[in-house]
Parts: structure tokens; C-alpha cells; sequence
């Protein structure tokens, strides 16, 4: 049994709310001027990334590309490249889907309309909303996680928040309790308070909406938000040739799917048994790479989502009468390109820290 916010109280609330808000929020840069294409970066920026961290890539983004037009205008290998560190690589390459159909269909100006919004690739509920309330100033609430922690012990709520009846109820309460025509500052009011004054340890004595929390007079404020069950961490081994040749290197070019779509990477495979040096020779005979010795140079651990990569990576110099070229694999996805060069390219975190760690190329990166 869930308790809505009492009646008749949502006035004194919201304006409470909005005064901590305006003495208290952060300057972040898409605050300026609420413009509709910075609210959509950042929103996509920041799922997944610290404040701190998404400011600065919001920032090196916008000099680079500080419309929609120059976004649609790019190649996919440079927007991967700025998005470099931020993970989740299939939201750089679906927003630049979106830039162009925005140019392509809308002249460049981010619609306005819920419709067209969700037509565009990777644009769910939540970016839609944000967008139409941030920037638009549609009347209209938007839950993400920190407003959903604000909510969850504001009400109280008992049970998992991320599960449906509690995550109807957050986002009905939120729509219920916001006054027509703020819903720039109703919206960013909450979750700046989510992020600076309710966090995991809330600082209930600094609450601007204390009188009214649940959890706080309950004191219950510890155990919520509920969580739901996690699932389980799986631990992934994977194995990868660094062929060196000369002065250069071979690299790959995934396909567009999964995690690291349309990156570069060391040519490798995800290894199933113990001896993976065994499996990495027997995938590049396959290739027509059979080039031992491979030597262990290093490994590197990456969690991502509920994954624990540990990627080994094994150096190889090819002989002068053994160029190295991938069998089966389309010339426009292998490159030999000079080892000082690797920072030009696109590449997952676990190559990248490999390739700056062996080869010392972290001042090239982003160049270009
Ligand atoms: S009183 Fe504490 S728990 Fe309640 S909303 Fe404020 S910071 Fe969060």
C-alpha cells in the first residue's frame, strides 16, 4: 500500500523546492540557456556517468560538435571517438543516427512533439520527457534515478522501485505534485536535490521538503529506495594479438552491434576454457595469422554492466616475409596503423589502456 503525497500541501512544496533549488543548484553548462539540442546531449551523456565526469565530456563535445548539424555532419568513427570513455558506445552511434534524421527530417531543429521525439533512434520516455519539460517546458514530470531515490523516501514506498507498481506510482505522485508551467524547475529541482541533499546517505538535516518525508519521520530513510534483486556478476575472459609489424600494429573494426559496435580494437576472441594462449593461436590460424610465439604482455580488468571482463593481451612481432592481413575479414575493417597513431582511433577501455600502457600514446588521443 503505497501513500500519496497529502493533499493540498503540493504548493508550499514546490516552493520550498524552487527556493533551495535557485540558491543551490549547480552552474552545469546546458543550464545556461535550457537549449533543446544541450538538455538531449546531456541527458544522453549523463546515463551511466558521474556528474563531474559528464560535464567535461559535455563540454569537449560541444566545442567539437556544437550543433545538431555538426553531429550529423561527422563521421561515426569521430563521434565514437569523443564519446570514448563514457561506455555504452551504442548510444553515440544511435544519437548520431538521430542528428541526421533531425537535419534530414526536421531542418536541424529538435521537434517538440512526443511523437516525433520517439521516432528518432534512442530517444526512449525518459529523453523525450526530459526534453520536452527542460527544454520545452511541457508540463510534464520526469523520474530518473535520483528523483525516484527522492520519492521513495518521501512516500515512503516499500517495495523495489524499480519494479512497475512502485515506478507508476513515483512518476504519477511526480506528475501530481508538479505546478503547470515549471516543469523546468520542478524537474531540475528534484533531481538536483536527488544529487546533492538525498543521496544514498541523505543529509536530511539540509532537506529543503523535510516536513513532508515519510521515511525521515518513520526513520526508515537507511532502507529506501528499496532495491530489487541483482543479477549476478559474470566474469568474461577474453584474449587479444597485438601483431606488431615494424613500427605498426593490426587492428580491427567491430561490427556495429553490441557494446563496443564500430570501435577499433586488438584482434581477439572471448576464451571458453584455461589455456587461453591455446585459443587466441588456434582463432588466428583461422584468420591465416599463425604467428607464434605470442608473448603475455599484460592484462586488464573491465566491468561493464554485470560483467567482469579480464582481457589478456599477447604481442607478437611479424616477421619482415609475414605481412599481416585477416583472412575472411572486409579490408575496410583491418588496418595497419602506426602504434603513435593508435590514439587517433576509436577503441573500448580495455584496448585503450593497453595500447597507452605498451605504446605510450595518450597525448595523441582525441587529436585530429
Ligand atoms: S528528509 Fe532526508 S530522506 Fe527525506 S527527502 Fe529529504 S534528504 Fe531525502
Amino acid at each position: 500500500m503505497f501513500h500519496p503525497f497529502p493533499a493540498g500541501q503540493a504548493e508550499e512544496f514546490a516552493s520550498r523546492l524552487f527556493a533551495w533549488f535557485k540558491a543551490s543548484m549547480r552552474p552545469l553548462p546546458w543550464r545556461i540557456r535550457y537549449d533543446p539540442y544541450d538538455v538531449w546531449i546531456s541527458e544522453i551523456m549523463l546515463q551511466q556517468t558521474q556528474m563531474e565526469r559528464g560535464v567535461s565530456f559535455f563540454l569537449r563535445w560541444k566545442d567539437r560538435f556544437p550543433c545538431v548539424e555538426s553531429v550529423a555532419s561527422a563521421p561515426e568513427e569521430e563521434i565514437l571517438r569523443y564519446w570514448e570513455g563514457l561506455g555504452y558506445y551504442r548510444r553515440a552511434r544511435l544519437l548520431h543516427a538521430a542528428a541526421k534524421l533531425i537535419v534530414d527530417r526536421h531542418g536541424g531543429r529538435i521537434p517538440d512533439d512526443r511523437d516525433e521525439l520517439l521516432a528518432l533512434p534512442g530517444l526512449g520516455d525518459y529523453t523525450a520527457n526530459a526534453i520536452l519539460s527542460i527544454a520545452y517546458g511541457q508540463d510534464i514530470a520526469v523520474a530518473d534515478a535520483n528523483v525516484e531515490r527522492v520519492f521513495s523516501r518521501l512516500l515512503d514506498i516499500d517495495a523495489p522501485v524499480k519494479d512497475a507498481p512502485a515506478r507508476s506510482f513515483i512518476r504519477q505522485e511526480a506528475q501530481r505534485l508538479l505546478p503547470c508551467g515549471n516543469a523546468r524547475i520542478y524537474n531540475q529541482s528534484l533531481m538536483e536535490l536527488g544529487a546533492l541533499i538525498c543521496k544514498k546517505h541523505a543529509l536530511c538535516g539540509q532537506c529543503p521538503v523535510q516536513g513532508w518525508c515519510l521515511a525521515n519521520q518513520r526513520g526508515t530513510v537507511k532502507v529506501r529506495p528499496v532495491q530489487g534483486t541483482r543479477s549476478a556478476i559474470e566474469n568474461v575472459v577474453s584474449a587479444h594479438a597485438l601483431i606488431i609489424y615494424g613500427n605498426s600494429i593490426l587492428v580491427h573494426k567491430r561490427d556495429d552491434a553490441g557494446s563496443w559496435g564500430g570501435m577499433w580494437e586488438f584482434p581477439g576472441i572471448i576464451c571458453h576454457g584455461p589455456d587461453i594462449m591455446g585459443e587466441l593461436a588456434d582463432f588466428l590460424e583461422h584468420l591465416g595469422l599463425s604467428m607464434v610465439p605470442l608473448q603475455h604482455a599484460g592484462h586488464i580488468t573491465h566491468n561493464y554492466t554485470n560483467h567482469r571482463l579480464t582481457a589478456h593481451f599477447f604481442r607478437c612481432e611479424a616477421g619482415h616475409s609475414c605481412f599481416p592481413h585477416m583472412e575472411g575479414m572486409p579490408p575496410e575493417r583491418q588496418r595497419l596503423i602506426p602504434c603513435a597513431e593508435l590514439g587517433s582511433l576509436a577503441m573500448p577501455a580495455h584496448h585503450r589502456k593497453i595500447a597507452e600502457r605498451l605504446f605510450n600514446q595518450t597525448a595523441r588521443r582525441n587529436a585530429g
